[in-house]
C-alpha cells in the first residue's frame, strides 16, 4: 500500500512526503484503512496495540488530519497522552504533517502553556494531558460540541497504577458527543486496559502489530 490509497488530500500527502515518509509503516498500513476519514467524516474507532517506534503517532495524526474541516476553527479532535512532553511531541508531528493544511493546534497541559491557553481556544485540534483537558472541558472553557475524534496515546501508561488517569479520561468522554471516533493506542493490553477500552468503545475493531 501507498499513502495515496487512503483518500488523503494533496496537501496532506505533501506534508507526509516532506517528513521523508515514502510508504506506510506496518501499523499505518493496518490502521489507516479503518481510521482515516474525510473532512467532517471521521473513520471508525480502533483499539491498536503498537509499540513506540512503530509509526503510531503518524497513524493517529493522519487519521485526525484527514477528517478535520479546516474552514471551521473549532476543536474537532482531542489527542491525549500521559505527559506534557509526549503532548508536545504529538503536537509537533501533527503540525508538521498538517503544514500545508494550515491546521491550528493548541497544547492544553499544566505549566506555562496553561497560562497561554486562551478561553475557548481557537484551534482545530487540542493536544494535551488528561487532567488539564478534563478540567477545562468540565468547566466548559473548551467547546467540546464539535469534537468528533478522541485519541488516547499510550493508554496503558495513562491507566497505570502510578498515573490513574482513568477517571479524567472518563470525564472528557462524558463531555463529548456519543457519535465519537475513539482511537485507543497502547503498547500493552493487560485486562484492566482492555476493559477500559471496551467501555469507551464497545464493538471497536482491534489491530495488533
Ligand atoms: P513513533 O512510533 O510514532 O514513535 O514513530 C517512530 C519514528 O518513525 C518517528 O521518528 C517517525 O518520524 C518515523 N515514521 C513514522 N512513520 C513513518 C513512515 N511511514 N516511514 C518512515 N518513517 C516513519
Amino acid at each position: 500500500p501507498l499513502f495515496t490509497d487512503f483518500g488523503f488530500s494533496e496537501k496532506l500527502l505533501n506534508g507526509i512526503y516532506e517528513m521523508g515518509f515514502v510508504k506506510p509503516s506496518k501499523v499505518q498500513e493496518a490502521a489507516l484503512p479503518i481510521i482515516a476519514g474525510s473532512p467532517g467524516r471521521p473513520g471508525q474507532s480502533l483499539m491498536a496495540q503498537a509499540q513506540n517506534g512503530s509509526g503510531k503517532t503518524a497513524a493517529f495524526s493522519l487519521a485526525v488530519l484527514s477528517s478535520i474541516e479546516l474552514e471551521y476553527l473549532q476543536p474537532q479532535a482531542m489527542v491525549i497522552s500521559p505527559t506534557r512532553e509526549l503532548a508536545k511531541q504529538n503536537q509537533s508531528v501533527i503540525n508538521e504533517l498538517g503544514k500545508y493544511l494550515e491546521v491550528k493546534t493548541q497544547l492544553v497541559c499544566p505549566g506555562n502553556d496553561e497560562d497561554r491557553c486562551p478561553r475557548d481556544p481557537k484551534a482545530h485540534i487540542l493536544i494535551g494531558t488528561p487532567g488539564k483537558l478534563s478540567d477545562l472541558a468540565k468547566k466548559k472553557i473548551i467547546n467540546c460540541w464539535y469534537v468528533r475524534t478522541l485519541v488516547l496515546d499510550e493508554a496503558d501508561v495513562m491507566l497505570s497504577e502510578e498515573n490513574q488517569m482513568g477517571s479524567q479520561i472518563a470525564t472528557i468522554k462524558q463531555q463529548l458527543q456519543d457519535d465519537l471516533q475513539v482511537l485507543f493506542f497502547s503498547a500493552t493490553f493487560p485486562d484492566d486496559v482492555r476493559h477500559f477500552g471496551h467501555g469507551l468503545i464497545p464493538n471497536s475493531k482491534g489491530i495488533k502489530v
